[in-house]
């Protein structure tokens, strides 16, 4: 049982500073709403700098004494938290659904997925161990250990609130660390119950912290002495702005940005299970995934079959409310956002692409913030929605004659995150692994999702910085190294 007095449910979401929960008074309240109805669920109160300070001085008192605490102690806290999280992933999957929009399933599948960056965390006793080698030199023994940074910081997008928090967290605490997020303050209740179960699981006072709110609260951070690293994930512009801003102030910083993912199909490619993994792709989640394969490349003869039942397939997506059965998509977050997006579909049309489908027939909904699939066809290198990123349900078709032809059009692009390449040739799945200048390949794969023991990044303008989200990079994002000569006379 739940029981902080934190009202994820509904009310007002707290920050939890210290080991408690705190609801400011005074401060302007931000309406969280449910995408599927435009209903306010609840509201958030943005931190200031003063809120940021005090924050940072707990977390650096607690990461004091969490620093001495032996790792294999450190990641029980890990393994009671991924009980709790075991125990409530329906709970968990529900509020997600509500703030976010989308689908159960989609929101199912996303709790299994931070409980594997919690288990994963919980090696730590392994993952930390350093290399040691003795006689060195005659007589001189060397080794090396990784020690905690310190009080670090995560800044983390709307569109995945349960998993991309524990790309952090728990490798930066289990490291040593004390860890301060701030989430998206579009979806603030997902996190502010995942704080609730590590509460529950006894994370000393200090050890994690919660805030909420916007640019104030962050800048705070990037400017704070006392915090040592910073770890984001977010759109390019605010990225490439973390990135400069944290590595000014001396800071440790890994900042994941945009994408724009192209699917590429060759002529010899399983059609209808090819047309399965776009659709995942492309409209899962309605569009809202860093993954997203968002341009679609068919080479030469592919276009014809895997068109025709693309469009097919496309039309018969149930659209709605994500929370009940048999929904495939669910709205976009907020109502701005699918506006933005709806945009970008009348600049598709202005600028002389073909639609294919054409979601904006699904905008009328209950209040919802719905736009349907989208396809484009005949886009063009120079149209506005062949370069920017969308960030919805929106698939733009370039057709190319070629597998070079394709990987020079993939590698045009300033983003880097994402590719697929469906095919049945592994002559070409190679080529194209091999050529393109992206970090995450699918081959049959629409969604290149690694798994938390892998790292997760992109190139380009997808990423600034050199360690990788999660996987073995994250154990050495959050700790120093240091060298340890030995010689006993
Ligand atoms: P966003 O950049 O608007 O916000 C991300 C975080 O930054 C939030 O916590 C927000 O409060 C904060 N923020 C926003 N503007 C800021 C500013 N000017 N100064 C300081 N902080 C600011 O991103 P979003 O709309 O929440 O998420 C969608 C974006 O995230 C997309 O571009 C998507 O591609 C990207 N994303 C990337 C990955 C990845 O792994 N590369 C994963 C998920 C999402």
């Amino acid at each position: 049982m739940i029981a902080t007095g934190t009202t994820t449910k509904t009310g007002t979401v707290s920050f939890y500073i210290n080991g408690a929960w705190e609801k400011p008074q005074g401060r302007t309240l931000h309406a969280v709403t449910n995408p599927a109805t435009g209903a306010t669920i609840a509201e958030v109160p943005y931190a200031d700098a003063a809120d940021v300070d005090r924050t940072v001085q707990a977390a650096q008192s607690a990461f004091l004494g969490w620093r001495r605490v032996p790792v294999v102690d450190r990641v029980q806290v890990l393994y009671r938290f991924k009980a709790l999280l075991d125990q409530h992933a329906n709970e968990m999957a529900q509020i997600l659904t509500r703030e976010n929009g989308k689908t159960t399933d989609d929101a199912r599948a996303e709790v299994r997925r931070m409980i594997q960056m919690v288990e994963m965390a919980c090696g730590m006793p392994t993952l930390m161990m350093g290399d040691s080698l003795n006689d060195v030199a005659a007589g001189l023994d060397c080794k090396t250990i990784r020690q905690p940074l310190g009080v670090c910081a995560g800044i983390t997008p709307f569109n995945f609130p349960a998993m991309v928090p524990m790309w952090m967290l728990p490798f930066a605490i289990a490291c040593g660390n004390a860890f301060i997020l701030k989430p998206s303050e579009k979806v603030p209740m997902t996190p502010t119950y995942t704080v609730e179960l590590l509460h529950q699981a006894g994370v000393p006072a200090g050890v994690v912290s919660l805030l909420h709110g916007g640019k104030e609260a962050v800048d705070a951070l990037l400017h704070h002495p006392l915090v040592k690293a910073v770890s984001f994930v977010g759109s390019t512009p605010v990225a490439k702005y973390i990135y400069t801003t944290a590595a000014a102030e001396g800071k440790r910083v890994q900042a994941l940005g945009g994408a724009k993912n192209h699917l590429v199909v060759m002529p010899d490619a399983d059609m209808p299970k090819t047309v399965e993994a776009i659709i995942g792709s492309a409209f899962g989640a309605a569009g809202e995934r860093c993954l997203a394969g968002s341009v679609l490349v068919p080479v030469g003869e592919a276009a014809g079959p895997l068109l025709d039942l693309l469009v097919k397939r496309t039309k018969a997506m149930p659209v709605g409310d994500g929370s009940e059965p048999g929904i495939e998509m669910g709205p976009l977050v907020t109502s701005d956002h699918c506006g933005r997006v709806a945009g970008y579909v009348d600049k598709g049309v202005a600028e002389g692409a073909t639609p294919l489908v054409d979601g904006r027939q699904y905008r009328a909904g209950n209040g919802g913030f719905f736009l349907g699939p989208t396809i484009f066809d005949n886009v063009k290198p120079e149209m506005t929605i062949a370069r920017e990123e969308i960030f919805g349900p929106v698939l733009s078709v370039m057709r190319v004659d070629t597998l070079d032809d394709a990987i020079a059009l993939v590698n045009s692009s300033p983003f880097g995150n994402a590719t697929a390449i469906f095919t049945t040739s592994g002559k070409a799945a190679r080529e194209y692994s091999s050529q393109i200048e992206v970090g995450m390949v699918g081959v049959n794969v629409g969604v290149a999702a690694p798994m938390a023991f892998f790292p997760f990044a992109g190139w380009k303008n997808s990423f600034f910085g050199d360690l990788h989200a999660h996987g073995k990079d994250a154990v050495s994002f959050y700790t120093e190294q240091k060298v340890i000569m030995s010689r006993w006379f």
